[in-house]
């Protein structure tokens, strides 16, 4: 698990796993943590490592309800989760869908868990709406397309976005809920990016806003290749991997 500091008041924090990233940011006198690291050691320092570091949450936020993003209960179980509207839908029409995922791959992965993953009482969020950190705000803005559910968290006062699982620099797009949505969250995500220095994907490094603008760019080109149906397309230097091909050959069965 890896920490790097974004701005004063933003850590993120990258899973081991996937290098999936969890943000916590502060303003004021709150803190929230978004997304979540996966493997169980991880998960039992992060309290020590956020309040090293000055933050302690008082609320968590997952910026869809994939089982690598919706852990940090597992950390903080005195805390709700907070997920966006399509997102608790989600949870409400595939009920222990998230856990069951979650045991899957931790079987696959010989991990074992002290607790199991419960995700309590979730709170749900407007989507597209905002809500409040300290004297803050934090736009919440839809990013449907990889899954049916799915927010952007826009910290405009402090320069960071997270966008959940689109702009990897590690990961190809992987389209589970639709081509149209997935290319519309692109043209949404795309003036968010130009207004920030810092872009958090769901998984990989965080990106400036000309390196996030780029994989868009490449992202939009790849989605017309899957488009067309191409079975080699040219994948982004940095994702033209044997995973990444293998991420493509299910887009393809699924579009
Ligand atoms: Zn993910």
């Amino acid at each position: 698990m890896r920490a790097v500091s974004a701005h004063p008041d933003v850590l993120i924090i990258t899973s081991r796993l996937w290098q999936t990233n969890a943000v916590a940011m502060r303003a004021g006198e709150e803190a929230m943590l978004i997304d979540s690291p996966y493997f169980p050691d991880e998960l039992e320092a992060l309290p020590g490592l956020l309040a090293g570091a000055g933050f302690e949450p008082d609320a968590l936020v997952a910026t869809h309800v994939d089982y690598d993003h919706v852990l940090g209960r597992l950390a903080f179980p005195g805390l709700a989760l907070g997920v966006g509207e399509p997102s608790a839908l989600r949870l409400r029409e595939e009920p222990g869908a998230t856990q069951r995922e979650l045991r899957d791959q931790d079987a696959e992965l010989y991990v074992e868990r002290p607790t199991p993953l419960s995700l309590g009482q979730v709170q749900a969020l407007p989507v597209p709406g905002s809500i409040e950190l300290g004297p803050e705000e934090l736009e919440l803005h839809p990013a449907d397309g990889h899954t049916r559910d799915g927010m952007a968290v826009m910290a405009r006062w402090c320069g960071v976005l997270c966008v959940g699982d689109y702009l990897s620099p590690v990961e190809i797009p992987m389209v589970e809920a639709g081509l149209a949505e997935y290319r519309a969250t692109l043209a949404r995500l795309a003036p968010l990016v130009e207004a920030v220095d810092t872009i958090v994907p769901g998984h990989g490094a965080p990106q400036s806003r000309d390196a996030a603008l780029r994989i868009l760019d490449e992202d939009v080109d790849y989605l017309e290749a899957l488009e067309r149906g191409e079975e080699k397309p040219s994948l982004p230097t940095g994702r033209d991997t044997r995973e990444q091909r293998g991420i493509h050959t299910e887009n393809l069965a699924r579009v």
